[in-house]
Order: structure tokens, then C-alpha cells, then sequence
């Protein structure tokens, strides 16, 4: 038994049982449900999802899953596990509900700015037709003052008109 053990732990690449087997003193063969998702660097991983929901149904979880979800499943695990042992009524929930508010906040804010938006824009385009009318009115007078005498012209005949009236 010694010796198969060996030969099996030397064809394992980090030649240490998983965090799961270390955890439960317990043999780690190659074939280790648990390997590929519970190494031994992270052991508070496993730590929190044995205390939670028990390694036996972790073991179950996982052989009920596709392979390719496996890894998503035992993320969402210990994210749940960990909010578990972080909040023991709410769990994950909290966090859920929190976000949930957030959301909701968000939504109640970005309908006020887009009201306030739709507001502005009303008043930029009555602003717009206002000067836009300032000018008509402007370029009217500017036209029928161009067919008149020019200021210099008026103001040189008020000058020659005074310098008659002072003559004797
Ligand atoms: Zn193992």
C-alpha cells in the first residue's frame, strides 16, 4: 500500500495531497475528486466549504456536475461558504439584497438624470430659437440702416450745421 501510494504521489505534479484529503487525513490518489479544484496552497478554501457543507456532499456536488462546470461550481461554493461563515443568517444573501438596492437606487438616479437631460435639451433648443430670432431682428435693422447715411456721415452734418449756427 506504502508503495503504491508512493508511486502515485510521485506522478502527481506538486507530489502533496490536496487540500480536501489533507484536511480530512486521508490518502490523495490521482483520481482525487478534489485535486484539480482544492490545491494545498489554499487550504482555507476547502476549510470553509467542509465546515459549511460537508465534504461528502461537496463530493457528491461535484460528481453531479459536467467537468466543465466543476470549476465555476466550486468558486461559487466557497464564495458561499465563506459568506456563510462571514454572515450566518444571510449567507450570501446579504450581499445579494445589497446589491439588489444598489440597482434599484441607481435605476431611481439614472431616470432623474435622464429627465433633467430631456429638460436641458428643451431649453438649449428654446434658447437656440430665441438668439436665433435676436439675429433675424438684428440682420432687419442692420438692412434698413445700410440704406440710410452712415453714423460718420450724420455726424459730420450735426458738426457743419452747429458751425452754421455760430456764425454771425
Ligand atoms: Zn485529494
Amino acid at each position: 500500500m506504502e508503495v503504491k501510494s508512493r508511486s502515485t504521489n510521485s506522478s502527481s505534479p506538486t507530489n502533496v495531497p490536496c487540500a480536501g484529503c489533507k484536511l480530512l487525513r486521508r490518502r490523495c490518489s490521482k483520481d482525487c475528486i478534489f485535486v484539480p479544484y482544492f490545491s494545498s496552497a489554499e487550504p482555507e478554501k476547502f476549510a470553509a466549504v467542509h465546515r459549511i457543507f460537508g465534504a461528502s456532499n461537496v463530493c457528491k456536488m461535484l460528481h453531479d456536475i459536467p467537468l466543465n462546470h466543476r470549476g465555476d461550481a466550486v468558486n461559487s461554493l466557497v464564495y458561499e461558504a465563506n459568506a456563510r461563515l462571514r454572515d450566518p443568517v444571510y449567507g450570501c444573501v446579504a450581499s445579494i439584497a445589497s446589491l439588489q438596492h444598489q440597482v434599484s437606487q441607481l435605476q431611481t438616479e439614472l431616470a432623474m438624470a435622464l429627465a433633467e437631460t430631456i429638460t436641458l435639451r428643451a431649453q438649449i433648443s428654446e434658447a437656440l430659437s430665441a438668439s436665433g430670432s435676436l439675429k433675424n431682428r438684428a440682420l432687419e435693422t442692420y438692412c434698413c440702416c445700410s440704406s440710410m447715411p452712415t453714423l460718420a456721415q450724420a455726424y459730420s452734418q450735426d458738426i457743419l450745421i452747429e458751425q452754421q449756427s455760430q456764425l454771425p
